[in-house]
């Protein structure tokens, strides 16, 4: 048996999404006539109750034109010290949009208000780059799928309007925080003068992400989708698959978490397991007793056929995503049980 656990981007499309897919309605999405594509676009734009929604090819793309809309050269962007933003964009808030970055260290990813507040260069003193756009990441990725308490995220929203600097979200797993937490869209996403979400991860689409924000914002957001060279043509065809995604994929993401605290309490057991990040969503990062055993684990459990990833110094990722069955977990906890490391 398989059991591919390295990321929730491995899915492959089921046979009744690549039906949809086939079966979508195409244009030259250029032109802005692809029906598929503006289907998908209006039916998030509805769903989270934002003016405008524009289907990109990856989240790295919907982020990177976003801080690119709201920032300027020599600005700056608040972010966690560990966000997919900063650590795994290929510098491209340096290259992209020649600005800089405040990083904020703070708790499983997250940064709160108070931190933020600090961080606020002033306006008037020439010295200090200005600070153009705070981003936060729900669920957060170096957290081990840390969610967000809504409260914080308020308090950052009401703070970032005061401020009048825009604030991001980079909702690559948002669904997977919104059904664990039964937060309405609308009012999580009323929060954030821009969203990024990914259809590709646990929703269970081969390609694209969504990027969110008001009419105006989308107008510039555009523009720059354009000059990155991310204007697509027959789209549809790829776009159906997110919209079959948002449409089907999105309650099951529970079947993911469930399974997620199961691996949580195996490797509990585990005696090379030192200690586990209390499972929040789809992310199990286990810490190892002794670090420098990682990667001949990760040997080991890919010798059984399960894949696993390294997750920086003696922590190992699993993510369980929609392609990874009751039986696969089973198999995996069993293997787990019986894995000897001396
Ligand atoms: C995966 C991910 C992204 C976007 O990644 P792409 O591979 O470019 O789609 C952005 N942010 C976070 C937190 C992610 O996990």
């Amino acid at each position: 048996m398989e059991v591919d656990l390295r990321s929730d981007t491995v899915t492959k499309p089921t046979k009744e999404m690549l039906d949809f897919m086939l079966q979508a309605p195409v244009g030259d999405d250029v032109f802005g006539e692809d029906p598929t594509v503006i289907q998908l676009q209006d039916f998030a734009a509805n769903y989270f109750g934002k003016e405008a929604v524009l289907f990109c090819s990856s989240g790295t793309q919907t982020n990177q034109i976003a801080i690119n809309v709201h920032v300027s050269p020599g600005g700056e962007v608040i972010c966690h010290e560990e966000s997919h933003i900063y650590k795994y964009e290929g510098g491209g808030i340096a290259k992209n949009s020649g600005a800089s970055v405040r990083l904020l260290q703070g708790n499983r990813g997250r940064i709160t208000k108070e931190q933020i507040e600090k961080w606020i260069n002033p306006e008037l003193d020439v010295h200090f780059p200005l600070t153009q756009l705070i981003s936060i990441e729900d669920t957060a990725n170096r957290g081990g799928g840390a969610i967000y308490d809504l409260e914080e995220i308020k308090k950052i929203s009401a703070f970032s309007k005061s401020k009048n600097i825009p604030l991001h979200l980079d909702g690559a797993r948002l669904m997977n925080a919104l059904v664990e937490t039964n937060i309405n869209p609308k009012e999580y996403a009323s929060q954030f003068d821009s969203i990024s979400l990914c259809l590709s991860k646990g929703l269970g689409a081969p390609v694209g992400s969504l990027l969110i924000g008001s009419k105006e914002f989308i107008n510039k957001a555009h523009r720059v989708r354009k000059v990155l060279g991310g204007g697509m043509r027959q789209a549809g065809i790829i776009a159906a698959g997110g919209l079959y995604a948002l449409k089907n994929n999105v309650e099951r993401l529970k079947i993911d978490h469930a399974n997620a605290i199961a691996l949580e309490s195996e490797l509990q057991k585990c005696t090379w397991v030192k200690e586990v990040v209390p499972v929040e969503t789809n992310i199990v990062v286990a810490i190892l007793n002794q670090p420098t055993k990682r990667d001949s684990i990760i040997e080991k459990l890919k010798s059984e056929g399960i894949k696993t990833i390294a997750f920086g110094e003696g922590m190992i990722r699993f993510v369980t995503h929609l392609d990874v069955d009751q039986q696969k977990i089973e198999y995996t906890i069993d293997k787990l049980r019986k894995l000897k490391i001396s």
